[in-house]
């Protein structure tokens, strides 16, 4: 993954990728996620999945997904905006 500079501070509105203007399509990766799901095991011996659980313990990054660049700047951007 390249790195770029990007602008400090805020974005206002719509946020583009400074390396290659993608405006469209974002990556988000959570590095060291551990995942944990309860199975309970049926009469007939098949299972269920009961709960689940996923914790991060890394760092969550964002990267251009036409470019790859690190845009990570955005993440705190891009949580506030998923409807
Ligand atoms: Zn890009």
């Amino acid at each position: 993954m390249k790195k770029v500079q990007v602008p400090a501070g805020r974005p206002l509105g719509r946020i583009v990728c400074p390396n290659c203007g993608n405006d469209r399509e974002f990556v988000e990766v959570a590095r060291n996620v551990v995942v944990t799901t309860r199975y309970v095991q049926n009469d007939d011996g098949s299972f269920t999945p009961d709960e689940g659980d996923s914790e991060v313990l890394g760092k969550v990054g964002l990267y251009c997904g036409q470019c790859d660049a690190d845009v990570s700047i955005y993440h705190n951007h891009v949580m506030e905006m998923i409807f």
